[in-house]
């Protein structure tokens, strides 16, 4: 009897990424609207699929999830490297954020969400200024997304007094709410910008809503020394006494932190996120994530901002992230493939609350699936496909990408975006940055933004 499908995507290697870690060798996997209805391997005769994609004895795996980014940032890509982090912020990034309005920050997403796109990522979680921009990016891209508006006690150019701050995050959950793609987070940017009375109001906010509450967490040393100088305790045990700890709490970065900072947050099933390139580049040290690992704590993977990595491909941040780690421990054994692609894919949906719907491949999942060429000098001949899409692979290996069954790119063609139009409409905007730069706009912003 045959069965009526919307797509079949076929001939390839699927690896499914679900807890047995389940490889389909020449498989095939069938999307239903937007969910995954079978998944297999040999006769796929009895289907008839409106679409078919032919993987061409490629690999056929989950989007990949960025955990944490600053979209809109790709627009300060390359502005200024090589800096110690404070005169990079002071000197360059908070002058031009200063400058921004929503345009810049929807013309910045857009481009950042093509990359993403491009180099195999499904789903995102942004952290900026005007995130209402990001959403609407996202939502006109078909791309997942999990986004919250950064507030801190100072005032943004976005909503306005710190006053402003919880009322505009609970009308960015209000107004996408029931969006299948768009889901919104709340976002206090960290402990040294956000006074115990607002981390608590954020929250009760989270809390409130049922939705994650986001926080950079000891990206550096001079943080965690200015949060112990101010409270007495490091920032793991400040969050603590303040009793924001919880599952529903996402902590970007935690490169800094003690072994008993760990044992709490596997105590209140905290989720993390690791951005090792950023935190090379910044020089901000290496975060503990093989002792995370091992406690038990559920780890995805980020680029951070597009300004401090210095782009948005996952495949680069697992090579990477393998890597670091081996180095830092002079150890080969210490962060295998297997280990860093489900960081990239199951680790960090989990992260966003999102594994119910991916970051795996399996029946009654959404459809956020992508191929990856593996016709390509570097990637032949194939042993091992997690050592290929980890050590060997990169971004522009991606050939089709399908976000909740709909396909956004097909042979390397951005079916959802104008790319011409997204990368004129940046350059233009980059005119735009170099004025600012070179009108002198290098005034101290003793405040501090985003980053
Ligand atoms: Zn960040």
């Amino acid at each position: 009897m045959m069965q009526h499908v919307d797509m079949i995507i076929k001939n390839g290697t699927v690896l499914t990424m679900d807890s047995k870690n389940s490889v389909f060798e020449n498989g095939f996997l069938c999307v239903q609207g937007d969910t995954i209805s079978h998944i297999g391997d040999g006769s796929i005769e009895t289907f008839k699929p409106k679409k078919t994609i032919d993987a061409k004895e490629g690999l056929i795996l989950p989007g990949l999830v960025n955990a944490h980014t600053h979209a809109a940032m790709s627009l300060f890509r390359g502005l200024a490297d090589d800096l110690p982090l404070m005169e990079w912020l002071n000197s360059y990034i908070f002058p031009v954020e200063s400058q921004m309005d929503a345009e810049f920050v929807y013309t910045g997403s857009l481009l950042a969400i093509a990359e993403m796109i491009m180099s195999g990522t499904t789903t995102f979680c942004d952290m900026y200024l005007f995130e209402d921009e990001v959403a609407k990016a996202a939502k006109r891209s078909g791309m997942r997304c999990l986004v919250g508006e950064v507030i801190y006690d100072f005032p943004s150019s976005n909503y306005g007094p710190v006053e402003k701050a919880i009322e505009y995050s609970e009308g960015l959950i209000r107004k996408w709410r029931n969006d299948p793609i768009v889901s919104i987070a709340v976002e206090p940017h960290s402990l040294y910008t956000c006074s115990p009375k607002l981390l608590t109001m954020a929250n009760e906010l989270a809390l409130k809503y049922k939705v994650p509450l986001i926080i950079h967490i000891a990206e550096t040393i001079s943080e965690v020394n200015e949060i112990k100088e101010k409270y007495g305790k490091t920032p793991i045990e400040h969050l603590d006494s303040l009793k924001i700890l919880g599952p529903h709490l996402i902590a970007d970065h935690c490169v800094c932190i003690e072994p008993s900072d760990i044992t709490t947050m596997a105590k209140h099933g905290v989720k993390i996120v690791h951005n090792p390139e950023s935190n090379m580049k910044l020089a901000s040290g290496v975060a503990p994530v093989p002792e995370m690992l091992a406690s038990g704590l559920t780890v995805g993977l980020g680029t951070d901002g597009c300004a401090s990595n210095n782009n948005l491909d996952l495949f680069m941040e697992m090579d990477m992230a393998a890597k670091i780690h081996k180095v830092n421990t002079m150890d080969p054994t210490v962060m295998d493939a297997i280990t860093v692609l489900k960081m990239a894919t199951i680790g960090g949906a989990t992260v966003l609350g999102l594994e119910d719907f991916t970051g795996s491949l399996e029946v009654g999942k959404k459809a956020d699936i992508i191929v990856v060429d593996t016709y390509q000098p570097h990637l032949v001949p194939m042993y091992n496909p997690f050592s290929h899409l980890v050590y060997a692979a990169n971004g522009n290996d991606v050939r089709d990408t399908i976000i909740n069954g709909r396909l956004v790119m097909e042979d390397r063609d951005l079916l959802t975006l104008d790319l011409d139009e997204v990368i004129a409409h940046a350059k233009e905007k980059a005119v735009k940055v170099r004025s600012w730069i070179s009108n002198g706009a290098h005034p101290k912003n003793e405040n501090g933004q985003t980053q």
